[in-house]
């Protein structure tokens, strides 16, 4: 078993074959959750699953399964895969290659013989990049999508109801997706870096330990309007310098934090005229931390240095936090089955937060959830990802070793 490796020809075949649908001029795929295009990718998954006589499953949620059912009809279900969808004009490799390396390890366990103590299942999730909800279908599967998500979702109600309609799925059925945990032995996924810490370590493997909490903040610094021709600089209560001020001391302050980042995405000065000193600036703030502690002190740190710099141009300051996603920790026997199979293989691992989101965070609210990363340049989405090939292929055969790992160990109680 341990010589055991997936079939690299008919797994490039397939990624090559579903990188044409939905493919753009830049080289990328347009297949944003429930288009056309990402509807014709789903089309094209279980035409494969059929022809490979495998047995297909679609949940409540549009869900997109294959399944290698164990004789034990009552086991647990162990899922491997990712997301079909992509981000307007995204990229080749983002979630696809996970979807298809699960789907290969599933393929190769099956060609082999190999009996496993759960069901398998190579999952295709709806909607992970959120051009709807956001992790519908993994938080839906996880018994975990608050209600008021499909109510106020961030890409408007109206593309919701249509991208439903075009897939034939009905909102109020979406709940039953939900899966007793119980049922549930796993949670693997293989994806693509999106960042270059892999190839600045050198390493073929990124065993990822958890995902990243993300705050936000919309900050206000209100001063006072001005002529700004007669009015002396020291006499001003500028909100412009005061957001200013609040970036520039903020990245300064990020020298003494390493894991953690911040962004200030977006920024607005009112009235906004060459001639007016503005009397207004909202800031918008999100700052990510893969640790609890990390997310409390950098909330800490920049509140006080929002005050801080307030107080310096002498404005006012309103502080609205935007809602808060808790670090998510993977699983550590997941972990050590994803060492155990780079051991095998003769792969260099090595242990990194995610600084994304991914559908492993909402499977690891329920069930014990890991992921690996492949190295991949140019970035994340947009056309210019990409991995090399034997890069993909290091990591489905590291997926693959990782369920006969977890197999192992799941039948040794
Ligand atoms: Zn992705």
């Amino acid at each position: 078993m341990n010589s055991l490796r997936i079939d690299s020809d008919r797994f490039q075949h397939d990624f090559e074959a579903l990188a044409r649908i939905g493919s753009t001029a830049q080289g990328g795929v347009h297949r944003p959750a429930l288009s056309e295009n990402h509807l014709a990718a789903r089309r094209w998954f279980r035409e494969r699953i059929a022809a490979d006589g495998l047995e297909f499953r679609q949940d409540p949620a549009g869900n997109h399964s294959a399944v290698l059912p164990c004789p034990h009809a009552q086991a647990p279900t162990l899922l491997l895969g990712s997301h079909l969808d992509s981000v307007p004009n995204g990229g080749r490799f983002d979630g696809a290659l996970g979807v298809l390396a699960a789907y290969e390890v599933l393929r190769t366990i099956r060609d082999a013989g190999i009996r496993l103590p759960f069901h398998l299942e190579a999952i295709d999730f709806t909607d992970e990049e959120g051009t709807l909800v956001g992790l519908l279908g993994s938080r839906a599967l996880a018994g975990n999508l608050p209600p008021s998500e499909l109510a106020h979702p961030r890409g408007g109600r109206a593309a919701l109801l249509e991208g439903l309609h075009r897939a034939g799925l009905q909102e109020s059925e979406i709940p039953r997706a939900a899966r007793p945990p119980d049922s549930l032995a796993g949670f693997l996924e293989l994806h693509i870096e999106q960042g270059p810490r892999l190839l600045e370590a050198g390493a073929d493997i990124g065993i990822v330990t958890g995902m990243v909490g993300i705050g936000s903040f919309l900050l206000t610094f209100t001063g006072r309007a001005d002529h700004a021709g007669t009015t002396p600089m020291h006499a001003r209560r500028d909100a412009g310098l005061g957001a200013a001020e609040m970036i520039v001391q903020s990245s300064l302050a990020m020298r003494s934090f390493s894991d953690e980042v911040i962004n200030f995405g977006h920024i607005h000065f009112s009235p906004g005229a060459f001639n007016i000193v503005p009397h207004r600036a909202q800031l918008t703030l999100e700052y990510r931390s893969p640790t609890q502690a990390g997310m409390d002190a950098l909330k800490s740190t920049l509140t006080e240095l929002a005050h801080a710099s307030a107080r310096k141009h002498k404005l006012e300051l309103e502080i609205d936090e935007q809602g808060c996603v808790q670090p998510t920790r993977c699983s550590p026997g997941i972990q050590q089955a994803f060492r155990q199979a780079c051991k095998r293989l003769g792969l260099k691992a090595v242990p990194l937060p995610s600084g994304a989101g991914h559908d492993t965070q909402a499977l690891a609210q329920v069930c014990p959830a890991g992921m690996i990363f492949i190295p991949s340049t140019g970035g994340s989405h947009n056309p210019e990802e990409f991995a090399a090939w034997p890069a993909c292929v290091n990591g489905a055969n590291v997926l693959l070793h990782a369920v006969l790992e977890f197999a192992n160990d799941f039948a040794g109680g």
